[in-house]
């Protein structure tokens, strides 16, 4: 990262002095994460979270409950989720059979274990990859991870915590190592930067016409201090 980093205190107390204290509004089992994840599409936590509570209510959340419903009533669930939902159904029991069949029905247990290889197991399930996988990791409380709020990497970025590069990836991993670096090794700690970073992209610093003229931290962030 160029330039000195940004004052992490000061910025996430400002924001949660703007946006209040967060909690995570997901469910916080790494199984029902991985459902939740699956429960929407586009995925959100609104069009997610109408997908998993129809699914809960309905039919259960357990891998026996999910394998023992028609694909007809699960694609009538996820409907409320969002489109794609025949193809959502289909992932929905890919992950039941695999946490039955590999991890005998507990995937937290099987995520007690170097963080290295929990992120490969969660990796493992339908549109799992990096980001989600460490979401899951820090939202549980398995690992202190350092994630990125996945469609929201601009606002760490534009903060001054990462580089932007060419690709998403790169932004990505730019901005977790940043965060690392400025950021305790603690869940709690780490959890509370990403809810604040997230409602934050989500609600003034949006990807495509941040709200500058609104924002609290505005003499912290480096895009402003460049723009302005
Ligand atoms: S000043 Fe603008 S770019 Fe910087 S964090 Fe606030 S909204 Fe985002």
């Amino acid at each position: 990262m160029s330039g000195s980093a940004p004052p992490v205190a000061r910025i996430l107390d400002r924001l949660e002095k703007h946006y209040g204290k967060l909690k995570p509004v997901t469910p916080l089992d790494p199984y029902a994460m991985v459902i939740y994840a699956n429960c929407g599409y586009p995925a959100n936590d609104s069009t997610c979270a109408k997908g998993f509570e129809a699914l809960q209510k309905r039919v259960g959340i357990r891998p026996d409950q999910i394998l023992a419903a028609s694909d007809k009533e699960l694609t009538a669930i996820l409907r409320l989720g969002g489109i794609v939902p025949e193809l959502r159904a289909t992932r929905l029991k890919e992950i039941a059979a695999r946490v039955q069949r590999k991890y005998a029905g507990d995937l937290a247990a099987a995520l007690r274990g170097p963080w290295s290889d929990a992120k490969k197991a969660l990796k493992g399930f339908p549109t799992i990859g990096d980001p989600g996988a460490e979401k899951i990791l820090l939202f549980t409380r398995t690992a202190p991870l350092a994630a990125v709020p996945s469609n929201c990497v601009h606002v760490p970025l534009r903060l001054g915590w990462g580089e932007a590069h060419k690709s998403y990836a790169a932004d990505y991993r730019s901005a977790q190592e940043a965060l690392g670096e400025a950021l305790p090794e603690d869940c709690d700690a780490r959890l509370r930067a990403y809810l604040l970073l997230q409602r934050h992209g989500q609600e003034l610093c949006k990807r495509s016409r941040p709200r500058c003229e609104v924002c609290p931290v505005t003499s912290d962030c480096r895009y402003y201090q460049a723009t302005h």
